[in-house]
């Protein structure tokens, strides 16, 4: 019998498995196709591939600003393809996961189709495989959710984006979380003309309010077509050309035609094919694999790990559970997950970002000093020409501490990072006031509004090169 078998190979798994293996526990890793899941070969670097060359032709047209005379980009989607292809590949031959897996003694199992449990502590593969197991880490992550209306199968899903032989002249975009902004922000910079369709009154609707508004009226400056409480999807029917969505609004119908419609409303766990019923492994109400703080699922030698228990859907998070599930998988109930400070953020144009607690959520439950200010006042970013978005910080007035973070702009997810660690630092706006940040750059306008919080604070923090811009 193996002690372990983690199951799926993405960030969670590989983690889990590396840790159940430093542990000393036999250690088996199935994973249905290829070795780092959904982050290495289908989410954040393929897209992140795609953000980069978006982000080349958007430079490479404020090259006349500066006196750079070039033509006007044009974007070649299938060689785009295979330097995303490229990078993949890359990205997995230089993954440092697989050398140290071996060297834990993790035995690896690639490609072996779906595994699924036959009872509790027997998993089969597709390919053949049957194992027992004494402890079993889920993590095969998620799926993005499909609708279930009539014509659904004439949607596609960012996956879908890989397979495009071009670049399409015209695309609906339903959803506007994370990945829906993405995929209309990258399109809409290779000249596809996208409308945006949003359920709710807002676009990112978990982000700040700010946050929204800003994003919402860039990309309509950038020729986004955004559709905020659209109404109800009846439909969707093909059309000479590609597709229309026929959907309800005030009791009136109305229809969006495009080449193509992708479908971004959301992600569920990709439990279906796992047989987790053999197992007794309950699902929450949202199809989630249930777990606890200590990532056991309903069943006692199960844990799950990373997206397939609907957390916060992201690699870092995923990490962290793998670590957390495989350490009391071996070692019994010993780590428990932590309030964790998570940074979030996407790779549109402009950049968005978020920390801590939203402006809204921090007024409910602390007395709050907010500061804000305009990338159109900051050095660095009139130097560069990136003078669209805001940097707002959010501080506890009787702790001092920074307890949210929120920014729309040029490299805002890198901001974010500087801002996550001041909050897991617990660092006092005086005290990040007096940190002589780098002048001119875009971190320093952390510096700037710590200086500007503490002065209204009566706190003393010295002069500062950041405050000189004021
Ligand atoms: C478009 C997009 C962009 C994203 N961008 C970012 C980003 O910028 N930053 C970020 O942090 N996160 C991002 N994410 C989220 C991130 O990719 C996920 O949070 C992360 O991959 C979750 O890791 P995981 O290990 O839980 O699952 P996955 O990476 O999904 O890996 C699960 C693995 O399990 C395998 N599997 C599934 N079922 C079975 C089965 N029955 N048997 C065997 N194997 C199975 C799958 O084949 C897969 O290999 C993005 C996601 C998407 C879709």
């Amino acid at each position: 019998m193996t002690d372990v078998v983690v199951i799926g190979a993405g960030p969670a798994g590989l983690v889990a498995a590396l840790r159940a293996g430093d542990l000393g526990a036999r250690t088996t890793l199935l994973t249905r196709d290829e070795f780092g899941g959904m982050a290495a070969n289908d989410g954040p670097v393929p897209v992140r591939t795609l953000a980069h060359a978006a982000r080349l032709m958007r430079e490479a047209r404020q090259l006349g600003q500066y006196g750079v005379s070039v033509s006007e980009p044009k974007l070649d989607y299938s060689r785009l393809l295979a330097r995303v292809r490229e990078v993949v590949e890359d990205v997995r031959v230089h993954s440092a996961f697989r050398e140290q897996l071996k060297q834990a003694g993790v035995d690896i199992r690639e490609r072996v189709g779906s595994a699924r449990f036959v009872d509790p502590n027997t998993i089969e593969t597709e390919s053949g495989l049957r194992l027992r197991a004494d402890k079993i880490i889920l993590c095969a992550g998620g799926i993005s959710r499909r609708l279930s209306v009539p014509g659904s199968d004439l949607t596609a899903t960012h996956s879908d984006a890989w397979t495009l032989k071009a670049v399409p002249r015209s695309m609906l975009v339903i959803g506007a979380g994370a990945t829906g902004v993405q995929v209309a922000s990258i399109f809409n910079a290779f000249g596809c003309h996208i409308e945006l369709f949003q359920a709710g009154p807002r676009i990112l609707n978990t982000e700040d309010q700010d946050v929204s508004v800003a994003m919402a009226a860039a990309f309509r400056a950038a020729g986004i077509a955004v559709r905020e409480n659209f109404g109800a999807i009846e439909c969707f029917e093909r059309t000479p050309n590609g597709v229309r969505m026929v959907f309800v609004k005030d009791g009136r119908r109305e229809g969006a035609e495009a080449e193509l419609a992708v479908i971004a409303v959301g992600w569920i766990a990709d439990a279906a094919g796992l047989n987790l019923a053999a197992a007794g492994v309950k699902l929450d109400s949202k199809g989630y694999v249930q777990v606890d703080n200590y990532l056991r699922t309903s069943t006692e030698h199960v844990f799950a790990a990373g997206d397939i228990t609907g957390r916060l859907m992201l690699v870092p998070q995923a990490i962290q559970d793998g670590f957390v599930a495989a350490t009391n998988a071996v070692q019994g109930p010993t780590t428990a997950l932590g309030d964790q400070v998570s940074p979030i953020g996407s790779f549109t144009d402009p950049e968005y970002a978020q920390v801590g607690l939203t402006e809204a959520k921090a007024r409910d439950a602390h007395d709050v000093i907010v500061a804000k200010i305009r990338f159109d006042s900051t050095t660095r970013t009139i130097v560069d020409g990136r003078t669209i978005g805001f940097c707002k910080m959010i501080v506890d007035r009787a702790t001092r501490q920074v307890v949210g973070c929120h920014i729309v702009g040029e490299r805002a997810v890198e901001i974010a990072q500087v801002a996550s660690i001041v909050i897991a630092a617990r660092m006092k706006v005086d005290e990040l006031a007096r940190v002589p940040l780098s002048f001119p750059t875009y971190a320093g306008m952390l510096g700037r509004l710590a200086a500007t919080i503490s002065r209204q604070l009566n706190l003393a923090v010295g002069w500062q090169a950041n405050e000189a811009e004021e």
